[in-house]
């Protein structure tokens, strides 16, 4: 993988500028979407980012392991009895529930710093607005500092903005309660990407911004143009060999040669995160071309029929699985559609195996 750190840092100006006053929390959960947490993170600070969130307590230490002191917000469970690890290490912590509250005071009685996330419609995490200032409440009395409310977006990605317009008003709604009881509340968020490509009206204080940043779209209904991919996935050819027709490529024998091919083989599998939903479906490029993956994707290899190229491919030729090469491109979005998922689940998915490699381009900005 090269992740082109230049092209991050442009997705986060654009959005720095776009969303001016409203400030960027860098959202670099699950290894940064794939791309790599920590150097993600030092790009994200050093294009003026001064605040960044993780889902888990142990992605927050990863950070703070190398050496990153800005604020990062831990959106997601944890056990309670590691608090103490998230005072030491002046994390953020998310409040969703008096049980968890309950919990952590056991082992911390007061000093955390605490946001509380709403439910205004998600679902998921947190009470909703008749359970809120109770909590919200019963947190600062602890001696916690409740620093922020949140809420999140169940279909800021769709065209349809009602259900969105809705939950922004409960949360509205809410902060007027928080206000009447004199509960102050210095950071107020609400929107993910594609909430902040949309209702840039009312996103508050901070915008938790994760898919965009990497330049990947935010939603399948609308195309944001100035967006830059950060991670092209390149691998190479390791055999060419000529097959048969009616010679079957690969386990289970899925595939049956209709005529004499030339075909490739290329060393990634699902065990770098290469979907094996992707078998006789994926393309990948190679000399500037499309080609169709033939068979099923192995744990380390799979098999492309190359026998429409000019030029016979050879040991070694470079093959891209996501990004450009000549004139053809293919994204995340693009193999996302073929296995009926969304992009966000295509780079997350590319594992620790296939090493990361950092671009920066001085000429961009
Ligand atoms: C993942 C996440 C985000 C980022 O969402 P994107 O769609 O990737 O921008 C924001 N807020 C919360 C609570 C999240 O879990």
């Amino acid at each position: 993988m090269e992740i082109d750190l230049s092209a991050y840092k442009s997705n986060i100006a654009f959005f720095t500028k776009k969303l001016f006053p409203t400030k960027l929390m860098a959202v670099v959960k699950s290894n940064a979407y794939g791309h790599g947490a920590v150097e993600i993170s030092h790009a994200a600070i050093e294009s003026g980012v001064d605040r960044l969130a993780v889902a888990f307590l142990e992605e927050a230490l990863e950070l703070r392991a190398a050496g990153i002191t800005v604020p990062i917000l831990v959106f997601n469970y944890f056990n309670p009895r590691y608090a103490v690890e998230a005072l030491k290490n002046k994390l953020t912590i998310t409040i969703y529930s008096r049980r968890q509250l309950e919990e952590i005071k056991k082992h911390i009685p007061s000093g955390l710093k605490v946001h509380l996330n709403l439910d205004t419609g998600m679902r998921r995490l947190g009470p909703d607005i008749n359970n809120a200032l109770e909590l919200a409440i019963d947190i600062s009395r602890t001696g916690y500092d409740l620093e922020g409310v949140y809420t999140h977006f169940a279909v800021a990605d769709e065209k349809k903005e009602q259900f969105t317009l809705a939950q922004v008003l409960i949360y509205k709604k809410f902060l007027e309660e928080l206000k009447k009881a004199r509960v102050n509340i210095k950071i107020r968020h609400i929107a993910n990407s594609a909430g902040a490509l949309r209702f840039n009206e009312s996103i508050f204080d901070y915008a938790r911004i994760g898919v965009a940043s990497y330049g990947l779209q935010p939603s399948e209904e609308f195309y944001i143009d100035e967006l830059m991919p950060v991670l092209t996935w390149k691998s190479v050819v390791s055999y060419v060999k000529k097959i048969k027709k009616g010679d079957s490529v690969s386990y289970g024998r899925t595939f049956i040669a209709p005529r004499d091919m030339t075909v490739a083989t290329i060393p990634v599998g699902y065990g770098d995160g290469y979907n094996r939903g992707l078998s006789n479906k994926g393309e990948v490029l190679i000399s500037g071309k499309r080609c169709r993956i033939i068979g099923r994707v192995c744990m380390d290899q799979f098999v492309v029929d190359v026998s429409h190229l000019p030029q016979k491919p050879k040991m070694g030729d470079e093959v891209v699985l996501i990004g450009t090469q000549g004139e053809e491109n293919i994204t995340a979005e693009e193999l996302a559609k073929l296995l009926g998922t969304i992009n966000y689940e295509i780079t997350c998915a590319i594992t620790s195996r296939v090493p990361r490699i950092y671009l920066r381009r001085e000429n961009l900005t």
